[in-house]
């Protein structure tokens, strides 16, 4: 049996899903002849002129693939490929040449790299909106950037601006590919949309739905926007952040049958979803510095009102310590007459009344000038006018002298003040007049409080610290009466048997501090009290 190696090879090339067939070619010539082809091949070369095609390259020994765009639509890709034919003459090759139909793959290569294109259109708009700090300067570049990347011919974003009545839009963007496109018409800003037949639109979009419409299926009411834009196509998508309506981002179309895809226009609702997220940012961060401005004017106003307010207090003050300080000055004058002339006038022994009338005029005299002394005092501590003597001395010495002087009060009412000197004596540098006003206030008022037999009076130096402390065992003061004893006419127990003022305390802790020192007080009720001043070896 003889082998037609012909039918066999067709019989071979029969089982490939592409179009293949063999060519002898002529080495000299260059003329060729397809010598056999598989039925896909018979049908894939009809509607182009493959000889020219072949011929061509041939001639120009060009056996690299090609892709053939067929008129109707199709795209082929022709290669060449190395053929071995056994029985073949000497002069010729022999080559393999095929034509696959790649329509199909060839569109989806390109829809995957157009939505890829898509795709990054839309994270580099979002990436610009993440990056601006204001919607209002991002949102133009972000939605050219979108458009830029895909199907649509006109992007705009209207913000939602309702007044007390009615419904009302803001166009913020209006982007085209081309500026022979027109803008949306500005009725879309100035007017209700109830009332240019739009009724329908913003009544679908509040409702959070997108609107998809062509032309030819808009309401004859509403056909005047498409003859405006002069678009084929439009697609309207809410913008909303949780339930609120915060505007409406559009797009329009002006090729003809071009109806946008299910897939794209979820990725247009995905961005509008974005949209309300950074639309919804801006207002919050617009309110907040609404807010943080009001609060800070508020702040200055306050801080102005408080400033005056100290300032005026402070004047005040000033006035009525001066005038106090003055008041008292001249108080004494007179009070001084009084109280010298109350103890020159000698009345006979026989006139009991007129001395003792006499009596009331001297001590009431004494107990005023008193007052008026420890007020004045008061005064110069507060108003930082009281003068300073600085010496140098030995501070037992000052306490004896205190004692000398309270020595008579004390006895008078059987009372022992038991004195103990610092161990190793040392000088103090300070005012030894001030410390004892202070010593003579404390020890005073333990002999006029307490009721024990002895009071302690220590001096003692801790470290670089003066302390000396007066301890009496009397009635003791309350934690409560602890915190205001060093307020001024604060008198506990007043029942009128003790005579004060209430000032002493307040005075001695003034000038305590003016010393660079402190009067502490600890003391439980029942159990006595000890007033401790504590002052440094050098006032500073
Ligand atoms: P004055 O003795 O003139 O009333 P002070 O300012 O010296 O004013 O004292 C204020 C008040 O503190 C006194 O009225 C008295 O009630 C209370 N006080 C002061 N020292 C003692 C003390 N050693 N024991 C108990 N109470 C005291």
């Amino acid at each position: 049996m003889v082998f037609d190696p012909c039918s066999l090879l067709k019989a071979s090339l029969e089982g490939d899903d592409s179009g293949t067939s063999i060519l002898s070619i002529d080495k000299s010539s260059k003329k060729f002849e397809v010598i056999v082809k598989n039925q896909i091949f018979k049908s894939l070369e009809v509607g182009f002129d493959l000889d020219s095609f072949l011929s061509q390259k041939i001639d120009s020994s060009d056996f690299s693939t090609e892709l053939i765009y067929k008129t109707n639509g199709t795209i082929l890709e022709t290669s060449f490929g190395k053929f071995q034919f056994p029985e073949g003459e000497k002069n010729k090759d022999y080559t393999k040449f095929c034509i696959k139909d790649i329509t199909t793959r060839q569109r989806q290569e390109e829809e995957i790299a157009w939505r890829l294109r898509f795709e990054l259109g839309v994270a580099s708009s979002i990436q610009i909106l993440i990056q601006q700090h204001s919607i209002r300067e991002g949102l133009p570049q972000a939605l050219y950037q979108l458009l830029y990347f895909t199907e649509m011919d006109s992007i705009f974003f209207l913000k939602y601006e309702p007044n007390e009545v009615e419904d009302r839009f803001k166009i913020w963007v209006n982007e085209r590919k081309t500026t022979k496109y027109p803008l949306i018409p500005k009725e879309c800003q100035s007017e209700n949309w109830y009332d240019i037949g739009l009724g329908r639109w913003i009544h679908r979009l509040k409702n959070g739905k997108t609107i998809h419409l062509t032309q030819s299926k808009a309401m004859p009411r509403e056909k005047w926007f498409f003859d405006q834009t002069k678009a084929e196509t439009l697609l309207l998508i809410p913008v909303r952040f949780e339930e609120k309506f915060l505007g409406v981002m559009g797009f329009l179309k002006y090729k003809l049958n071009s109806p946008i895809q299910h897939e794209n226009l979820l990725i247009y609702q995905t961005v509008s979803r974005w949209m309300g997220l950074f639309v919804q940012r801006d207002s919050d961060l617009a309110e907040l510095n609404r807010y943080k401005s009001a609060l800070e004017s508020l702040i200055l106003e306050r801080t102005l009102d408080l400033t005056k307010t100290k300032e005026e207090l402070e004047r005040a003050y000033q006035v009525k310590t001066e005038f106090l300080t003055h008041m008292s000055h001249e108080l004494r004058t007179p009070l001084n007459s009084i109280i010298g002339f109350s103890k020159l006038i000698k009345l006979s022994d026989s006139d009991e009344t007129g001395k003792e009338y006499l009596n009331y005029i001297y001590t009431g005299g004494i107990r005023l000038l008193n007052m008026i002394n420890e007020i004045l005092n008061l005064m110069k501590i507060e108003s930082g006018q009281i003068k300073i003597q600085i010496t140098t001395f030995k501070p037992e010495d000052i306490c004896r002298q205190t004692l000398d002087l309270v020595q008579p009060q004390a006895k008078a009412k059987g009372m022992d003040i038991r004195f103990r000197p610092p161990v190793h004596s040392k000088s103090i540098t300070s005012d030894s007049g001030k410390i004892q006003q202070i010593l003579l206030n404390t020890l005073s008022n333990a002999i006029k409080y307490a009721n024990h037999p002895y009071i302690e009076f220590d001096c003692e130096w801790v470290g670089d610290f003066l302390e000396i402390s007066v301890r009496d065992y009397g009635p003791g003061i309350s934690e409560e009466d602890q915190k205001r004893i060093f307020h001024t006419f604060t008198r506990l127990n007043d029942d009128g048997n003790v005579e004060g003022t209430g000032l002493g305390l307040s005075i001695s802790q003034g000038l305590a501090i003016r010393l660079g020192g402190m009067l502490e007080l600890s003391s439980q009720l029942g159990q006595g009290s000890n007033f401790k001043l504590k002052l440094p070896e050098i006032i500073k």
